[in-house]
Formats: structure tokens, C-alpha cells, sequence
């Protein structure tokens, strides 16, 4: 198998990179500008990197020459960070909508398999969130690949310029597909967790990361662990290494996996991002063997004070599977507990004494 990636340097690409690579019969060439989470991977004779984005100009023409030997593209390139949808409008827009343009049309262009990372927020808010009934019909909250409609917030609410680049790459593919007949699939991700996702503010990262991070430079500097708007949005968890699979299982099945669309997640693993925070909390005094911790501080923050005017937040993500499950036979089983512990003790191996050091240093 031959794989072109672009992005292939974040979270997700540095996991797929590893479990691709551990295996003889794939080669791959990637873009990213960042390489720290696959350095170990620089230098294998079966993986091809170029540490720059790929857009306009040079890479952008590379990238199409390539793309005549590759089996599939797979786009994970994005800004994907809430913190900077309605602080970064412009880039939010520019990465995830008019930088993947172009790729999408060289993929049309040379009919070859577009494998396109969307998001789940371009279901935006679910019915029953402008509903005022108690809520027992899946058909309220229950997101469906081929039937849930797509509700976004107000354009001054600018949280949804990820969700709406996403929605409109979603379209652009599709629409190719249907006047050309080019191979696709696009992969709906519901909160991936596992190590490396993002980076821990002031160590090697500045910003506010998503929320797995947040809440571990909470407990890793000893700062209260932030809740927004009270902690009550809820969220499907799945773990990064079982997302992979399902990745693995589309490239390893295109007649299966090409032409639909997935979401990928775990809704068995359904929490608040309040319980998620008093777990969390838990763990660590177990991982530190300090008990201390199940007892850190959790404060309420507003939406405005924590990210800025323009936010609105996704209620509810809880994915019909029923795609992954029959084609790709691909059943997530880890759940919330399993995906935290070993995530958590690689944070906190890769963090603890680093994090101590430089506030002392401050
Ligand atoms: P990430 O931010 O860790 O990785 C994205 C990578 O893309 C970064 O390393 C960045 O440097 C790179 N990049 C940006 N522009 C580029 C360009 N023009 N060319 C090459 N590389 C470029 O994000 P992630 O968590 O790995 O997410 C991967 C994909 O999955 C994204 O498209 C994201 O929108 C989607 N997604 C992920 C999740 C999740 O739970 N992780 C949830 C929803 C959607
Ligand atoms: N969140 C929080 N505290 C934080 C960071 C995030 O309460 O320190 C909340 C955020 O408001 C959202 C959820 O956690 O409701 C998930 O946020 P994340 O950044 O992971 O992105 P999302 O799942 O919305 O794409």
C-alpha cells in the first residue's frame, strides 16, 4: 500500500504513523511542518517526509507528481484547536477550507482516492439542544451519517468557522464524486484521546489546548482544572489506538470504505466534561500515589472569560456506528477508565519533572 498524508505530523498522523509503518507492505510520504511527535520515524527507508505545509507553489506541485503512484491520499491537515475557531477565524478558514481546496481538486484530477479527516462538529448542535422537552428520542441527538441535518449557530457566534470549512470540504468532495466519480471517504473523528494529543501550555506549547490537555496541565502545575459554562456539554470518547484500527480497516477495504462517510467514536463512552474532570482527578492521585489529587480543584468559568466572545458549544455527540461496525467490522471496546490510565501516566512520564522545572525556573 502507498499512502500520501499531509498532516501526518499531529496527533492522529504521528498514531497512524506508527501502527503503518510497523508494517512491511505500506510506504508512505508525508507533509507536515512540525516533526517533533515522529521524529523516531525520520529515516526509515519506507517513509518519505517533507517537513513543510503542503500548499500553493512547490509542495502543492510535488504532492500532484506523487500522487500517481500513491493508492489514496489522506488529508488529516487542519487547524482543529476550539481555542482559535473564533480567535483565528481567518486561518481557521484558510487551513481548513481554501488550503485543502486545492488537494481535493488534484485528487479529482487524477481520480485517486481522497481519504478526507472532517469532524463531527459538522453536525453542529443536535435537535433536541432547541428543544425544550426531556429528551428519549434518538432521533433528537443521535448522530447519522446519511440523515441528521447539519445545524450551526449564528455567523457572529465564529466557534462554528471549523465546523463550516469542514461542512463545505465535506460538499466539495462529494460534489467531485458525483460529476467524476472520484473514490472517497471522509472520516467524522468524535474526541479521539491518547497520548500526544496537543501540547502542555508553557512546555511546549502556548494556547489553550483541547480539553485532555487542559485538564492535565491542570494537574500537572497544581492550577484548578477549568470547567466551562458549568461542564455540562457531553462528549463520546474513543481511544486513539482503536480509531486507528478503524483508519487501517478502510484502507484495507477500499470497495468497503470508498464513497461513504463515517463517524468514528465510542458511544459507550459518553461523559460530561464534569465527570470527565473528577475522573481525571482520580486517576492522577493514583498515578502519582498521592491522594491528595482526588481532591483538586475544579472551578466554573464562562465561555466568554475562558474562550473569548463568539463561542457556542456542540450539546451532545452520540454517533450511530452502525457503517463502522457492518463494513469495516470495527468495534471500539476500551472504555473511558482504560483510555484515561495509560494516557494519563504517558502525560505525566513525558511531563511531570519537565513541568516542575520550568515553573521553578519562572
Ligand atoms: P493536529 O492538530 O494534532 O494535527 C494536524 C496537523 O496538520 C498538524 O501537525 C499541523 O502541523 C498539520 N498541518 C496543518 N496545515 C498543514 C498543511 N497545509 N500541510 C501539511 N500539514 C499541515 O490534529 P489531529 O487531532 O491529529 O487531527 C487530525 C485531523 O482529524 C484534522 O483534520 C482534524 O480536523 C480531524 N479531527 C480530529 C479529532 C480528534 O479527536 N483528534 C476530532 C475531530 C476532527
Ligand atoms: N472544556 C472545558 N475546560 C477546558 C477545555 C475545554 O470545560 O479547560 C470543554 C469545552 O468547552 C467543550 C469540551 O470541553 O465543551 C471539549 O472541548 P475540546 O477542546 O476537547 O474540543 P471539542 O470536543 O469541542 O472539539
Amino acid at each position: 500500500m502507498k499512502l500520501l498524508i499531509l498532516g501526518c505530523g499531529g496527533f492522529v498522523g504521528s498514531h497512524l504513523l506508527d501502527r503503518l509503518l510497523s508494517r512491511s507492505d505500506v510506504e508512505v510520504e508525508g507533509w507536515d511542518p512540525e516533526v517533533s511527535k515522529i521524529a523516531k520515524h525520520v529515516g526509515n527507508p519506507r517513509f518519505t517526509f517533507h517537513q513543510a505545509p503542503c500548499i500553493d507553489g512547490v509542495e502543492l506541485r510535488r504532492l500532484e507528481e506523487r500522487l500517481a503512484w500513491a493508492d489514496a491520499l489522506i488529508n488529516l491537515a487542519a487547524i482543529c484547536n476550539p481555542a482559535q475557531y473564533n480567535t483565528r477565524p481567518l486561518d481557521v478558514i484558510r487551513t481548513n477550507l481554501f488550503d485543502s481546496y486545492p488537494i481535493v481538486e488534484a485528487c479529482a484530477r487524477a481520480n485517486k482516492w481522497l481519504v478526507y479527516f472532517s469532524t463531527s462538529e459538522v453536525y453542529g448542535r443536535t435537535l433536541s439542544s432547541y428543544t425544550q422537552t426531556e429528551v428519549d428520542d434518538p432521533g433528537l441527538y443521535e448522530l447519522r451519517e446519511d440523515q441528521t441535518p447539519l445545524i450551526m449557530g449564528p455567523v457572529s457566534n465564529q466557534r462554528w468557522t471549523y465546523a463550516c470549512a469542514k461542512q463545505m470540504m465535506e460538499r466539495i468532495i462529494y460534489a467531485h464524486h458525483a460529476t467524476s466519480g472520484m473514490p472517497f471517504t471522509i472520516i467524522r473523528p468524535l474526541n479521539f484521546f491518547g497520548p500526544r494529543m496537543d501540547y502542555i501550555p508553557r512546555s511546549d506549547g502556548d494556547g489553550i489546548p483541547r480539553v485532555l490537555a487542559c485538564f492535565m496541565a491542570a494537574l500537572l502545575r497544581g492550577d484548578p482544572i477549568k470547567l466551562v459554562d458549568g461542564g455540562e456539554a457531553r462528549r463520546t470518547i474513543v481511544a486513539i489506538e482503536e480509531a486507528v484500527e478503524a483508519i487501517v480497516s478502510m484502507l484495507d477495504r477500499p470497495l468497503k470504505a470508498q464513497n461513504r462517510i463515517f463517524n468514528i467514536g465510542n458511544r459507550n463512552n459518553e461523559v460530561t466534561m464534569r465527570r470527565l474532570a473528577e475522573m481525571m482527578r482520580e486517576i492522577y492521585a493514583e498515578i502519582t500515589e498521592d491522594p491528595a489529587y482526588s481532591d483538586h480543584p475544579i472551578i466554573d468559568v464562562s465561555s466568554e472569560t475562558f474562550y473569548g466572545p463568539g463561542y457556542e458549544d456542540c450539546d451532545r455527540r452520540m454517533p450511530d456506528l452502525t457503517h463502522a461496525h457492518t463494513l469495516l467490522d470495527w468495534h471500539p471496546r476500551r472504555n473511558l477508565r482504560e483510555i484515561l490510565l495509560p494516557t494519563m501516566r504517558d502525560y505525566h512520564a513525558r511531563y511531570a519533572n519537565a513541568t516542575h522545572l520550568d515553573d521553578t525556573a519562572r
